[in-house]
């Protein structure tokens, strides 16, 4: 890592740094997610006999992840991140809506693989994970060879005993593991946080993946740490054309990986995608209210805009997530939004065109729509409404 790269207190929405990835994106997506939804019931065994209620957990949501693209999708504890993202990798079977890998429907490929052009193996071996904890994800009873050995006999079945060591060597050098004979002989409770984590993403590099769920991958690592291991993941994306759906709560995060990649970040609410656009243009140009919320909420190194922010009260009407078992009807934001109007509360907005380069599921990105001629909604308490304390963040 050079010197001039920003350190983690430098990555927040006013300031950031890095040098944009080479790696041009393929035409064709790698990964298509079409109107997507899981729902399920919730609670234990007999609450879900007796109720009729459901979750929402994702909500008829679309994207395309090409190769070498990074999606961030970024959104508050609940808001279906992470069931979209595990959706998305065919770890979760979509309730409605399809998943499809290079044109191939995930699920027919797994229930009808008569009909599927590529195996569901191949589907597999395609789509990795790395998990927020690696201490849970890596088996403390095992040396790091050993972890790393399993994917290699499996997939790569030609490989001998020696040429497997010299692999598993190789890929511990590739994520910065040296003397890589050293680490191969450690147990995961004789590494650090970031080493484990760095295990976590040479395994999951071992099986040349076209796509890695990072699902809050570096949540779990020291501030300090984060940059070198974001900076690690975008300088191998480039090595083993690897595309990421990368789920985080930190909006300054989401923009350094999207950034540098020449991704996206895709701000998700109740089980929507609210906005989605280049990094830049969800920062700097936010269209949809809880965007400006997130943005709001993100901490910020420059003193003055801190104290402002000390003074402000958070820019919504209500501090409080609705109850995902009992979603807000029209625009599911319109509980909290300080722009809703009362055409909000019926109608549901679609995810528009805005005048910049992103799409927002707001009626305030389109110029005609009865939104402007509809009334305003009166404020709960105040003008907006809100409580002193933000409830925002993890
Ligand atoms: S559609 Fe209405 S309630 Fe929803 S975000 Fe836009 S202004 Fe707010």
């Amino acid at each position: 890592m050079s010197t001039d790269e920003p350190t983690a207190d430098d990555v927040t929405p006013d300031e950031v740094s890095g040098e944009e990835t080479t790696v041009a994106q393929s035409d064709e997506p790698v990964l298509s997610v079409e109107d997507v939804k899981v729902h399920y019931k919730p609670g234990g065994i007999v609450k879900r006999a007796l109720t009729d209620k459901k979750v929402r957990a994702v909500d008829g949501v679309s994207f395309d992840l090409y190769e070498n693209d990074i999606v961030v999708l970024v959104g508050e504890s609940g808001c279906g991140k992470t069931t979209l993202g595990k959706t998305a990798v065919g770890l979760e079977k979509p309730t409605e809506g399809t998943v499809s890998y290079r044109g191939q429907d995930i699920w027919e490929a797994k229930e009808n693989p008569r009909e599927a052009e590529t195996e569901f193996t191949e589907i597999r071996r395609a789509m990795q994970i790395i998990h927020q904890d690696p201490a849970n994800a890596l088996n403390s009873s095992r040396r790091v060879k050993a972890i790393l050995s399993d994917p290699l006999k499996k997939w790569r079945t030609e490989l001998g005993p020696k040429e497997r060591e010299d692999t598993i060597y190789r890929y511990l050098e590739y994520v910065d593991m040296m003397p890589p004979e050293d680490y191969a002989e450690r147990y995961p409770h004789q590494l650090s946080g970031g080493e484990k984590q760095r295990v976590a993403l040479g395994r999951a590099l071992l099986m040349n993946p076209d796509v890695i769920l990072a699902d809050e991958a570096i949540s779990a690592l020291d501030v300090s740490l984060r940059v070198g291991m974001m900076d690690l993941i975008l300088d191998l994306q480039e090595t083993f054309d690897t595309s990421y759906v990368f789920i985080s709560h930190d909006l300054a995060n989401a923009r350094y990986l999207a950034k540098r990649a020449g991704g996206r970040i895709a701000i998700m609410y109740l089980g929507e995608i609210v906005e989605i656009g280049p990094p830049e243009e969800i920062l700097r140009n936010p269209t949809h209210p809880y965007t400006k919320v997130l943005k709001w909420s993100t901490p910020t190194v420059d003193p003055n805009l801190a104290r402002e922010r000390i003074q402000e009260d958070p820019p919504v009407r209500e501090v409080d997530v609705p109850d995902p078992e009992d979603p807000p009807s029209g625009c599911k934001f319109h509980t909290r939004c300080p722009e809703a109007r009362e055409v909000c509360t019926r109608e549901e907005p679609g995810l528009y065109d805005t005048a910049g380069e992103s799409d927002a599921a707001c009626f305030r990105a389109l110029e005609t729509h009865e939104y402007w001629n509809s009334d305003e909604l009166a404020g709960p308490d105040d003008e907006y409404g809100a409580e002193s304390e933000s409830g925002f963040g993890d």
